[in-house]
């Protein structure tokens, strides 16, 4: 029987993921090759972390990489040093490091290699960069950054999450400056400040908090700013893990955004009488969320990221309770300041930046000098912004198409196939992870991704199965 080969392009958890999955799952002869750039493998951006203040934002109860086996992950942490005289409960409901999870991930990878070479099944990874990808017949091909070229039956894209967008500024040239950190999750960012100015960080959301802990840690003691459009501030999980089931019981099966924008206010103003935020009513929402999503025109969708997009994000995207506490802290001391408004423009005058923007509560045009500026504006989508990325060239090509909104790739979700601009699937070219935002809207946290890589190495493993018993497949040279 020919091999299968597959290429998988990203090895973060998504990538590594469905590696892991196709070993666990295939009964045939399987040839994988995982590409992944910047030393991330396994761990991704997220798992990354260059400091253990950097928590998970969901309990590490939650955090299985396998949705059938939900006590995975802290079988795992209870073997590691250090953690083996905890208690379980208390574990499954903390917010444990982002590092520790990466060594997870690490760890897993490492018995799942095994498992491959056990059952015959050839890995290779490459430490490289994809730029292009080019559909030959039955075959996919990629060129990498070190002038290699390869080739395979089936070819996944696991690319996750892109770097963050420069903000529209009057000096968009501004961007060069040496002042400057486009990359938010590089301990470079937060490391030999000058401390004779403030920082501003661009964003109001986690990777704010992230970096506001990594200036702290690496010493730094002058004021740091934070600038969003509507500087909200960030919440703390709260209310115990509450979950609420109200909502839920009135939710039909195909709603309109206006009705259940109303069904949510209603029951926040319920909970509100018992001395219950927002969190938990949206919280009960998630496991619907997909459907509903799917389900909305493209001008309800747009409604969405326009009006209810931020306070959505508010609602989601929280930090633990001594996090929370510590930054509270910081704004009290008058350390951390908090600002919402728009950015008009930054000038570098060699050793500070002069930073001029329009402050919303103030109605006022106001200058800041700064020392460094940390984008933390979160993951681009739009591919056509990105500079040198081979999505882009994929999309000029037709091979793939984004969604109306640019929030990701268009594909079928149930079989993970990319979609080009006509609607129709590629036959061999397969995504996961937050490339399915515009698709899903949620896809983005390890529950929604472990369900998707398990999904598609069972589609690309069956879909072998039934070629395979018709025609000869081919082999890449
Ligand atoms: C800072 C941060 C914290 C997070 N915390 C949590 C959390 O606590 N819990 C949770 O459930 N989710 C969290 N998330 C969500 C997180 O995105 C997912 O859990 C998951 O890590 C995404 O994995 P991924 O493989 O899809 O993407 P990524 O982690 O972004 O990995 C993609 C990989 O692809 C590589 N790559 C990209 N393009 C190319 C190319 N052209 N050629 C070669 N390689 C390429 C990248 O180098 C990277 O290694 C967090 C996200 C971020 C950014």
């Amino acid at each position: 029987m020919p091999s299968l080969n597959i290429g998988i392009v990203g090895g973060g958890f998504s990538g590594i993921i469905t590696a892991v999955q196709l070993i666990q799952k295939a009964e045939i002869p399987l040839v994988i090759s995982i590409i992944n750039e910047r030393e991330t493998l396994c761990k991704g951006i997220a798992y990354n972390a260059y400091s253990d203040k950097h928590l998970l934002n969901v309990i590490a109860g939650k955090m299985s990489a396998f949705a059938d086996k939900p006590g995975h992950f802290i079988d795992w942490v209870l073997r590691q040093p250090g953690y083996k005289v905890m208690d379980r409960t208390l574990l499954s409901n903390s917010f444990l490091p982002r590092r520790l999870y990466g060594q997870y991930l690490c760890a897993l990878w490492a018995e799942y290699t095994e498992l491959a070479t056990q059952k015959n099944i050839q890995i290779t990874i490459l430490d490289a960069t994809v730029l292009d990808l080019e559909i030959h017949d039955d075959l996919v091909s990629l060129w990498l950054d070190n002038d290699q070229h390869v080739s395979f039956n089936e070819i996944v894209i696991a690319t996750g999450n892109h770097l963050p967008r420069n903000p529209a500024i009057a000096d968009m040239n501004f961007y060069q400056s040496h002042n400057y950190y486009g990359d938010p999750w590089k301990q470079e960012a937060v490391c030999n400040v000058d401390e004779h100015y403030p920082v501003l960080i661009i964003g109001n959301g986690l990777t704010m908090v992230d970096t506001v802990l990594g200036l702290l840690e690496s010493g730094f003691k002058q004021d740091i700013y934070s600038i969003s459009p509507n500087g909200f501030n960030i919440l703390p999980h709260r209310h115990n893990g509450l979950t609420y089931t109200k909502l839920t019981e009135e939710l039909k099966d195909s709603m309109r955004l206006t009705d259940l924008v109303a069904l949510v206010h209603k029951h926040v103003k319920a909970v509100r009488e018992f001395g219950v935020t927002a969190e938990p009513v949206i919280d009960s929402l998630r496991p619907h969320t997909q459907k509903f999503w799917q389900s909305f025109t493209d001008e309800e969708k747009l409604l969405f990221m326009k009006r209810f997009r931020h306070l959505w994000g508010v609602a989601r995207h929280r930090i633990p309770l001594h996090t929370h506490d510590k930054l509270q802290q910081l704004r009290i001391e008058g350390k951390l300041h908090i600002v919402s408004g728009r950015l008009l423009n930054m000038t570098d005058r060699g050793d500070a930046v002069l930073v001029e923007y329009n402050d919303k509560k103030q109605h006022q045009r106001k200058v800041l000098s700064v020392g460094r500026v940390i984008n933390c504006t979160g993951p681009e989508t739009d591919l056509m912004l990105m500079p040198n990325n081979f999505l882009k060239n994929c999309l000029l090509k037709n091979i793939i198409a984004q969604d109306p909104l640019k929030l990701g790739i268009r594909a079928d979700t149930h079989t993970y196939q990319v979609k080009n601009k006509e609607g129709i699937c590629a036959a061999n070219v397969y995504t996961i992870g937050s490339n399915l935002k515009g698709e899903l809207w949620e896809s983005t946290a390890v529950n929604e991704l472990r369900s998707q890589a398990d999904k598609l190495a069972s589609t690309i493993l069956q879909k072998y199965i039934r070629v395979a018993a018709t025609t000869v497949l081919p082999q890449p040279v």
